[in-house]
């Protein structure tokens, strides 16, 4: 016997895991991420303890077929590619097959979904181990709950930061995944207490009103720009409308939320000399662009994409938004002061 052997598929998972499922904000990235491929259009997320009691994403998707949710649990299982191509032209959040797995292999998992047909199916895992699988209520859609969170991984449990700290990133990223979907109604309740709620009207403005509050929704300019390779659309404030910090700045390619220098520093170019230093704008932009200039699978968790044309698309954001504001100045602002 050799001393070389494949690691067991629990200990694989949990491997993956250490890389997409960071903290409880990672879950709640993963299962939205799912429920927004699976075509839902209302999500509601239910907190307790900063994830450190339940995470629960419930929506009214696509549901998962009896004979498939087993399959969805395995590493590498995805419904979402099959081949090389669709590699290069991925249009859904998710591809890898890594989320379901890597999530059941460090907590407690119970799923009930169902695809609207005669019945619906249960599973629960722990640890990765599958605990129970039977029929459950037939009402289209998936439920995931998620507790005891890193209970087999104690460093990964000891390395989570404050439960202030562990909300707050969970809030980030349901406020991006809210700003770059408004077609969907999304809720986010804490320990029972909600935190925010999008009408899924398709209004962006509103989803800014009610994350960020009524009167920074009141101070966005609507912008546009195209060239033959990307079209670019958002909500940028009035340069009089600034943050001390850059978080209030969302970019979305093709509806994903990415974080992106070089685009980043073309907003803030945009507004040139009209920022203080230091200062910065709230923006909701999205980028639409052929699937095969971006390239997603660059990072685990998919925050990091890699673009053809960059420098192309950093000069479209910061001519659009210069254009936008130089004609702002123009207009006198005679409401305001009424
Ligand atoms: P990926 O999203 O990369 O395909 P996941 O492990 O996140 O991998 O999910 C595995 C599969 O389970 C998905 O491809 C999808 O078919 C199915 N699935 C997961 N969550 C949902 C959901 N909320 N609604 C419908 N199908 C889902
Ligand atoms: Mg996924």
């Amino acid at each position: 016997m050799g001393k070389i052997h494949e690691l067991n598929n629990v200990l694989a998972n949990q491997i993956a895991a250490g890389e997409v499922i960071e903290r409880p904000a990672s879950i709640i990235k993963e299962l939205v991420e799912n429920s927004l491929d699976a075509h839902s259009k209302r999500i509601d997320i239910v907190v307790t303890k900063a994830g450190l009691g339940e995470l629960r994403v419930i929506d009214d998707g696509d549901g998962i077929a009896t004979e498939d949710v087993k399959e969805a649990f395995k590493r590498h299982a995805t419904s979402k590619i099959s081949t090389r191509q669709d590699l290069f032209r991925v249009q859904t959040m998710g591809f890898r097959g890594e989320a379901l797995p890597s999530i059941a292999s460090v907590a407690d998992v119970v799923m009930t979904t169902a695809t609207g047909g005669a019945s619906g199916t249960m599973i629960h895992f722990h640890g990765g181990e599958l605990k129970d699988f039977q029929a459950a209520p037939a009402r289209r859609g998936t439920d995931v709950k998620v507790s005891e969170l890193f209970f087999n991984t104690p460093a990964r449990l000891k390395y989570l930061k404050s439960p202030q700290t562990e909300l707050s990133r969970m809030v980030d990223i349901i406020n991006r995944l809210a700003l770059a979907n408004p077609d969907v109604a999304i809720s986010f309740t804490h320990d029972g207490r909600e935190m925010f709620r999008s009408a899924g009207n398709g209004n962006v403005q509103q989803v800014i009103a009610a994350i960020y509050g009524v009167k920074v929704g009141r101070k966005m300019l609507a912008i546009h720009g195209a060239d033959p390779d990307f079209t670019v659309d958002g909500l940028v404030s009035l340069p009089e409308l600034t943050r001390a910090s850059g978080q209030y700045m969302t970019i979305t390619i093709n509806h994903r939320y990415v974080r992106n220098y070089q685009l980043t520093k073309a907003i803030i170019e945009g507004y040139g000399s009209k920022l203080m230093v230091g200062r910065y704008p709230v923006v909701v932009v999205n980028i639409d662009l052929d699937p095969l200039l971006v390239d997603v699978n660059v990072h685990p968790a998919k925050r990091e994409v890699r673009l053809s044309k960059e420098q192309q698309l950093a000069t479209l954001i910061s001519t659009t938004i210069q254009q936008k504001i130089a004609q702002q100045n123009l207009i006198p602002d005679v409401g305001e002061r009424a």
